[in-house]
């Protein structure tokens, strides 16, 4: 067993807010390995492990597993417990696994799926033992504008492949693409502001050591130990849900979370599954996005959509060959293998 780094309080698409410093991708120097778990991914890419857990808030288990070329699966909402994770928007964390072998992210996710007492939010279904079934029929295809020549190259070849085991993949307009990424950032922070607010240096977290007064115990513990990217989303959410704004942000951003459920419910009826690429850019390099939070929230745009709506998000099994991941280390992994810790 080992830990990983992870973006602070899971709070990144790329790793690079971490307090330990960034990760690296395994495989290509100078890229980010994808976030906020870019970590876990990197720990299994590189074959330090055959599968190592993630938490998805926005896309963090999916994210960083195709930037590192592996499978990452987000459970439902309430599938798996939450119980021991740090909490950081709470209607919307999942953990899930991150593998290169199929077999192996199945294995560990009907181990952690199922309910548990010390999450009142986890589903009381039983888990179905898993069992490859022939694909369903109905497959639609939600792609934005501005997807990357390389992700959407991917995804035709994708689509061939399925058009040629007799599968056509219908696409859909999705009018709400414009929605997603605020109404994800406003809840989010919203939550998180309140989540966080129980590190007040007393009975949670760091605690400064230059303090005299109450007062400045949680100011300075809270100004020193948090980093400049959770205390942007605390002051964010602290906005979103302040006296005068709340209607106008918060309370406005539930309702189009309403309107994606109900939306999506509909697609159900016509629809088996719904196709998505995981992210509209091939990894980026380190740097690249941090000085624009802007930008690097876009990223989310295509992963936020499951956690809004509390759906699975789980790989394409039914790609040919689908039990190894496409991803190697160059060569025959043997530096990588080297360099494990373990
Ligand atoms: N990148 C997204 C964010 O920063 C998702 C993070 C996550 O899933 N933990 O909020």
């Amino acid at each position: 067993m080992g830990r990983a780094n992870c973006d602070e309080f899971a709070m990144g698409s790329s790793n690079e807010n971490s307090a330990f410093g960034p990760v690296q991708h395994p495989f290509l120097e100078g890229y980010v390995p994808g976030g906020s778990s870019g970590g876990s991914a990197a720990a299994a890419a590189a074959g330090f492990c055959h599968v190592a857990l993630g938490s998805d808030t926005g896309g963090s288990i999916r994210q960083p597993a195709a930037f590192c070329g592996l499978y990452g699966l987000k459970p439902t909402y309430g599938r798996v417990s939450r119980y021991g994770l740090i909490a950081y928007a709470s209607s919307f964390d999942q953990i899930g696994p991150i593998a290169p072998v199929l077999e192996d992210l199945i294995a560990v996710y009907q181990v952690i799926a199922g309910w548990d007492e010390k999450d009142p939010t986890t589903a009381t279904e039983a888990v179905e033992p898993y069992q490859r079934k022939a694909p369903p029929k109905r497959w639609a295809l939600l792609m934005p504008t501005g997807v990357s020549g390389a992700v959407a190259d991917l995804i035709q070849a994708r689509l061939q492949n399925l058009s040629a085991q007799g599968i056509a993949v219908e696409p859909v307009d999705f009018p709400y693409w414009d929605y997603l990424i605020p109404t994800y950032y406003i809840l989010t922070t919203a939550e998180a502001s309140s989540n966080l607010a129980r590190y007040d240096g007393v009975r949670y977290g760091y605690r400064t050591p230059h303090a005299h007064t109450l007062a400045e115990l949680y100011a300075r513990s809270r100004s020193e130990g948090f980093g400049r990217e959770v205390k942007r989303r605390i002051l964010l959410g602290t906005f979103v849900l302040s006296a005068g704004y709340a209607e106008a942000y918060y309370t406005q951003a539930q309702k189009v979370r309403g309107l994606l459920y109900r939306f999506t419910e509909e697609l159900w009826e016509r629809y088996d599954l719904l196709v998505l690429p995981t992210s509209a850019t091939p990894p980026f390099r380190l740097g690249e996005k941090t000085a624009d939070p802007i930008q690097m929230y876009l990223s989310d745009l295509l992963t936020v959509y499951a956690n809004l709506t509390g759906h699975p998000a789980p790989p394409n099994p039914y790609r040919p060959n689908p039990r190894r991941s496409t991803c190697r280390p160059p060569g025959d992994g043997a530096s990588l293998r080297r360099k494990s810790p373990i």
